[in-house]
């Protein structure tokens, strides 16, 4: 059988978030079964997000986070634990793949998730802050094996793994079944809202593995690019004057 991909999508009500759910969505359906697809919202379920989840054809969960966001800059977080402990409680069986809705996802991309064992890295293409550049974070690889780095200029030394949040993914019986991976019973896996920004993923991924030996560099020799956050934020494209076209579309 194949394995389950279960992909978890934090969103909030913004311009774009109708054309960021309904792109991911459409690639989503175009992975072969079974793939869950939970998307967590904060405090309500708003309307429109159900109607475009219902109207996906896919598997999928509306999950509602009900955590008062303590700082402005936890964009997510609290949504993402919400999925954890969901996967965790149901013990929901598959490769957990954390998918913000504003990035561009490769169909491939979801297919090679079905090959990880334990926890699967591979490199992101992004948008440099200052220049317009494109630059790589993630794993360099010989084979599978990950044997250092590609960082980007605002990564900090310190970071342990230079990863980006849409590049790993892992195993979810990690989270309740921690023992299957000589993991010693350990408090919830859950991200961290009290860590500097840029530190999110690797403190993240610190509680999943040891080291890079426990690591599956993907695809194969990780010399491909299968998804892309580059930061084009909603912000930066006005709503079109009259959006609202009620009248017009009645007219139709
Ligand atoms: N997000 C959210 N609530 C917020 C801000 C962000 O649910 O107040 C979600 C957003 O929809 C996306 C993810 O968190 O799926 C990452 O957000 P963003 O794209 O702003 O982060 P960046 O790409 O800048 O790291």
């Amino acid at each position: 059988a194949r394995k389950q991909v279960i992909v978890v999508t934090p969103t909030y009500n913004r311009a774009l978030q109708a054309y960021y759910l309904n792109r991911l969505g459409q690639v989503l359906r175009l992975v072969p079964p079974p793939v869950l697809w939970i998307v967590v919202e904060m405090n309500v379920a708003s309307t429109e997000t159900a109607d475009i989840l219902r109207g996906m054809g896919i598997m999928y969960r509306h999950l509602v986070c009900t955590k008062n966001l303590t700082n402005i800059k936890d964009r997510g977080v609290h949504q993402r634990n919400t999925a954890l402990e969901h996967i965790e409680h149901h013990k929901l069986d598959g490769i957990v793949y954390f998918a913000d809705d504003d990035n561009i996802y490769s169909l491939e991309l979801f297919e090679t998730l079905r090959d990880i064992s334990r926890f699967g890295t591979w490199p992101v293409a992004m948008l440099a802050q200052s220049k317009n550049k494109a630059v790589l974070e993630g794993p360099v690889c010989n084979g599978s094996h990950v044997i250092g780095w590609h960082t980007n200029e605002k990564s900090k030394k310190l970071r342990r793994f230079h990863v980006d949040m849409s590049g790993f993914a892992f195993n979810s019986t990690i989270l309740w079944d921690p023992k299957r991976w000589q993991k010693p019973i350990s408090p919830s896996i859950r991200q961290l809202d009290t860590i500097k920004e840029g530190f999110q993923e690797t403190t993240f991924i610190e509680q999943l593995v040891e080291d890079e030996s426990q690591m599956e560099g993907t695809p194969f020799g990780c010399s491909k690019i299968l998804n892309w956050h580059l930061h084009l934020e909603a912000r930066e494209v006005g709503y079109p004057r009259g959006w609202l076209l009620q009248k017009n579309l009645d007219a139709v």
